[in-house]
């Protein structure tokens, strides 16, 4: 096992376009870092630089302290799990985790081949599969087959280039369950690469976000979805969204499409040196219906206000209503380029409300909704930097 130290890593194709542009990262020894980002952000260029199959323009590239810019992939003895896990249909169970020491010609004996299979098949629970074809086992056993290559080969550290994302939903999620649980079982450092904000959030240690090349955040899930550092990040991670709600302040109040808002107490003296033209940003689960929050000890944490909700969505243990407003034209702008970011055609202006699944309140009625300010965040329009 090893560590993984990516400093100021910049990667260049023939156009000169940087794809990954000065990244530094430090995956400790037994960490589970996640990589996540849209389509394009150059988490896979990044994955394939630290394994060898990409030319680093600049920066280094250290394993366990070593730099390791100029070798081989194979001296760096790291181990890709791919897609598609590229197990060898033809062969069992056991000639496809032994195939690794086997193509290392003259290197294994027949014993040792024999003691790291079964090792290997024993710590991932395949040992009544061994005679079986890959075609013959379930996605969760194929996935542990193509891990089980990796563990003989005593490799330093796993890779993973969105080993999920051909798999039906109630799958991954299986299968996202069995990754994690092997990780922590076996404390292997692992890089892995996903567009998926759910896997991300749910498997990593830590999470890295990048946008076009550049890393926007590295934190723990929790930290990044408390204290998102820019808007890019607070859209990406999360679902439903995090609501951005265009703002002007006015002293110690924010007036904006669904109402006035008192500025919270965590924002005084952050927007001194801020145009006033702001973003807030507050995620679906702050808002309550009001009712629900009157005469309890929190409902001196926000603000009510009265909203027309256009529809809702009742989910069995969840209830989302919607509430449409009329765009201010000067931020319209600035979230529509954010939405480009974050793979949509524009920022929709709506609220997205979490209410109680018990909650009788149907779209089309006017009703009094309660929101939590002191979880309220505040971006720039123009930098989209975390102001709070
Ligand atoms: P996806 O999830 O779609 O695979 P990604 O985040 O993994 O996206 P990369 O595949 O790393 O992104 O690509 C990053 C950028 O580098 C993109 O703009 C892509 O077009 C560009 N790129 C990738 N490979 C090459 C290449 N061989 N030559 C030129 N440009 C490339």
């Amino acid at each position: 096992m090893a560590s993984i130290t990516m400093n100021n890593l910049v990667k260049k194709y023939d156009d000169g376009f940087p794809a990954v542009n000065d990244v530094s990262i430090d995956v400790a020894d037994g960490e589970f870092l996640i990589l996540v980002g849209p389509s394009g952000c150059g988490k896979s260029t990044l994955l394939r630089m630290v394994v060898g199959l990409e030319d680093i323009t600049s920066g280094d590239l250290l394993i366990d302290g070593e730099r390791v810019n100029e070798k081989e992939p194979r001296q760096r003895n790291l181990s890709m799990v791919f897609q598609n896990y590229a197990l060898y249909p033809f062969l069992t169970v056991y000639e496809n985790i032994a195939f690794p020491l086997r193509l290392a010609k003259g290197k294994f004996s027949e014993k040792e081949i024999d003691e790291k299979v079964r090792h290997a098949s024993e710590l991932l629970d395949l040992d009544d599969h061994l005679e079986r074809k890959p075609g013959n086992l379930s996605g969760g056993q194929r996935q542990r087959v193509a891990m089980g290559r990796a563990i003989v080969r005593d490799a330093e550290a796993f890779l993973f280039d969105e080993p999920l994302s051909n798999l039906d939903a109630k799958l991954r999620g299986q299968m996202r369950t069995e990754i994690a649980q092997l990780q922590r079982r076996l404390g292997i450092t692992s890089l892995y690469v996903t567009h998926d904000q759910t896997e991300a959030m749910t498997l990593g240690d830590r999470v890295a976000v990048l946008k076009k090349g550049r890393l926007q955040q590295i934190a723990s899930p929790r930290e990044l979805y408390e204290q998102p550092v820019n808007l890019f990040v607070a859209g990406f991670i999360g679902a439903p969204s995090m609501n951005f709600l265009p703002a002007r302040r006015d002293g110690d109040i924010f007036h904006t499409p669904i109402g006035d808002i008192p500025v919270p107490e965590h924002a005084k003296g952050k927007l001194d040196q801020a145009g006033e033209l702001l973003v807030l940003g507050i995620r679906p689960e702050h808002f309550a219906d009001a009712k629900d929050v009157q005469d309890t000890p929190w409902a001196a944490r926000g603000t009510t206000f009265e909203a027309e909700l256009t529809h809702t969505e009742w989910l069995g243990n969840q209830q989302y209503g919607y509430v449409r407003y009329e765009q201010d034209q000067d931020v319209k702008a600035k979230l529509d380029e954010l939405a480009k970011d974050l793979d949509a055609d524009e920022m929709p202006a709506q609220v997205v409300v979490e209410l109680d699944a018990a909650s009788r309140i149907r779209g089309g009625s006017t009703t009094s909704l309660w929101v939590n300010t002191q979880k309220m965040h505040v971006f720039d329009p123009e930098s989209g930097t975390n102001l709070t």
